[in-house]
């Protein structure tokens, strides 16, 4: 999962950044509002953190301009207390949710994996795909009881796919989703990580195709039961 957070207190930034890499996500910054806009009209995040004080242009005005292209991003707004007309101002504006500063750890991931399952239509953190299941929380999945070893980069390439079953993910996808804008990715990248991926989840008769020149989708276990039949 590939997330932008906004915040121009420098020690902060550093703080949740380091946190939420530590627990997997990949994590792009930016410490003001024009960069930060910039940012989320040529990438694709899966949720951006946004501070409201900010240099440049403030936080409304960054998810103002986000919601004018039509992007869905879900943002969490990270905020000093607000009084209750600015909560329902920045709600009205298209924040899914918010934070106030000063912010702790755990309540900021609570809330960033809420909103990532909303996304991706889930409601509980346990996604089930025949005999594979993935625990968001604990960031591990399992075939039938037995703990699959994937490195972070393959648990978010599963993480990402399984939450788009049956749908076709481009390359370009799967690279924004995985990796940050500075990493050197090279071209074969995704392909080799796939390809780790197949070989891990076949035991589970669980299936990555190649659509080619478009992508790949992870396939409903159900219908591959079918198809055998
Ligand atoms: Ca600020």
């Amino acid at each position: 999962m590939h997330i932008l957070l906004v915040e121009d207190d420098a020690l902060l930034a550093d703080g949740l950044a380091r946190a939420l890499r530590h627990s997997g996500y990949i994590v792009d910054t930016a410490n003001d509002g024009l960069s930060a806009d910039s940012l989320l009209a040529n990438e694709a995040y899966d949720l951006v953190i946004l501070d409201i004080g900010l240099p440049g242009l403030d936080g409304c005005e960054v998810l103002q301009r986000l919601r004018v292209r039509r992007q869905q991003t879900p943002v969490l707004v990270l905020s000093a207390r607000l009084a209750v007309e600015e909560r329902v101002r920045l709600l009205d504006l298209g924040a899914d949710d918010y934070v106030v500063k000063p912010v702790t750890q755990a309540e900021l991931e609570a809330r960033v994996r809420a909103l990532i399952r909303r996304r991706l239509g889930e409601a509980s953190p346990e996604v089930v795909l025949g005999s594979l299941r993935l625990d968001t929380v604990g960031k591990r999945a399992w075939l039938n009881d037995t703990a699959l070893e994937l490195n972070a980069r393959e648990w978010a390439a599963l993480e990402f796919l399984a939450g788009r079953v049956n749908r076709i993910v481009s390359k370009e996808q799967l690279i924004q989703a995985l990796y940050s804008w500075q990493d050197e990715i090279t071209p074969n990248a995704i392909e080799k990580l796939v390809s780790r991926l197949r070989v891990k989840l076949e035991e589970a008769g669980i299936t990555i195709r190649t659509v080619r020149g478009l992508g790949y989708y992870l396939e409903k276990p159900a219908d591959a039961a079918a198809r055998d039949e």
